[in-house]
């Protein structure tokens, strides 16, 4: 191990893999006509994430954050008294459907707040300056919570929290969202929509989940016009796009906005081996968008970036994704290399392709209607 080091936060707990999602048929509930299986969004890639930051010798190096429970107060900052009665009830018995492909089990509740409140705790390790950024291995996800109602495995909108959660106890202003998951940020686009003091970005694959959200052409309203970006990429999408993405349309729209605060949204579904997504990300694509962002948050406020864990299916890849990202946040290469990264680096496509880079044109036309920060 070596290089320039700076202290990142790290929030786990054993009850993250607690949360059970019961039968499923991949993403849909099975049926007489679809056999039962185990659902995709499962314990097990977060679980074995932990399990290679620990034998890479990266966990001993990380500062250790205690996660807490959200209290209801602050589950209200953004969700539905009735919402919140509906998921404790069913929590306390055998579980349901939160909402639209929601599945949640005994206890559920209590994991959510847990999920919520360890992003917030990170969040508050941050601002104070116990450490530099932190990443939030946290489950359930957040990312398509509304809210009122579960959607995509999500029950509570942990990004969106996290924003009220630094307005009201750290008077933060400006908070940038950026989205690296392979499915549309709707929780916080939607949160957001017309809030010029939250820029929403989302890279995407185009119009995939949640259906019919996530086009370019929704760039926020009212007051907040320009303080949302989608970038749908193209099924297919690999190394070269999420880069020329994040380049050209990611950082200069951030530059633009000067955030006081950076929250990622970290989904590594977006690989080349994940079950669910279509496009073809490597390791090293997480690993320069975890550097380009770090070094983006150092560059406009004090390093303060916190990435929250969303999806993420491959059991086998998730893990490496995870620690190139690690590695970044906290500027220490493991000797650990990613022993899939020859393949899925050399398979055709994962250059930036023509219709790749004119929907990104198209998003990147977008950056100068970023409302700019007051001087
Ligand atoms: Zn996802």
């Amino acid at each position: 191990m070596s290089q320039l080091t700076r202290c990142t936060g790290f929030v786990c707990h054993e009850y993250y893999f607690w949360h059970h999602t019961g039968a499923s048929a991949g993403p849909l509930p099975y049926g007489l006509a679809v056999q039962p299986d185990a659902h995709p969004e499962s314990p097990a890639t977060k679980r074995r994430l932990l399990g290679l930051l620990d034998v890479a010798g990266l966990l001993a190096k990380l500062t250790r954050i205690e996660p807490r429970l959200a209290t209801e107060e602050e589950l209200r900052y953004f969700h539905t008294p009735d919402y919140i009665a509906r998921v404790e009830a069913m929590s306390k018995g055998i579980g349901g459907d939160a909402g639209e492909l929601t599945p949640i089990g005994t206890g559920s509740f209590h994991i959510a707040r847990l999920s919520a409140g360890g992003a917030m705790a990170a969040a508050d390790a941050v601002m104070a300056g116990e450490v530099r950024n932190a990443y939030a291995l946290i489950r359930p996800p957040g990312h398509h919570a509304e809210a009122d109602r579960g959607r995509g495995f999500c029950i509570f909108a942990n990004n969106v929290l996290v924003v009220h959660h630094l307005r009201r106890r750290h008077g933060v202003k400006r908070v940038a969202i950026v989205d690296w998951d392979v499915h549309h940020g709707n929780s916080q686009e939607g949160a957001f929509l017309q809030d010029p003091s939250v820029l929403t970005i989302s890279l995407h694959q185009d119009n995939y989940y949640p259906p019919q959200s996530g086009a370019l052409s929704q760039n926020g309203e009212g007051p907040g016009i320009g303080a949302n970006i989608n970038v749908p990429l193209p099924p297919g999408s690999g190394h070269g796009a999420y880069l020329d993405a994040w380049q050209r349309v990611v950082l200069p729209a951030v530059r633009r906005f000067r955030p006081e605060f950076i929250i990622a949204s970290s989904g590594f579904d977006g690989s080349a081996m994940d079950p669910l997504g279509r496009n073809m990300a490597t390791s090293e694509t997480y690993r320069a968008l975890a550097r380009m962002t770090a070094a983006l948050a150092d560059e406009l406020c004090g390093g303060r970036l916190l990435a929250l864990h969303e999806g993420g299916y491959s059991t086998a890849y998730v893990p490496f994704c995870g620690l190139a990202t690690l590695e970044e946040f906290c500027g220490i290469k493991t000797e650990f290399a990613d022993p899939y990264l020859p393949i899925f680096s050399g398979m055709g496509g994962q250059g930036l392709q023509p219709h790749q880079k004119s929907v990104i044109d198209s998003a990147a036309a977008l950056v100068e209607r970023v409302p700019a920060c007051p001087a």
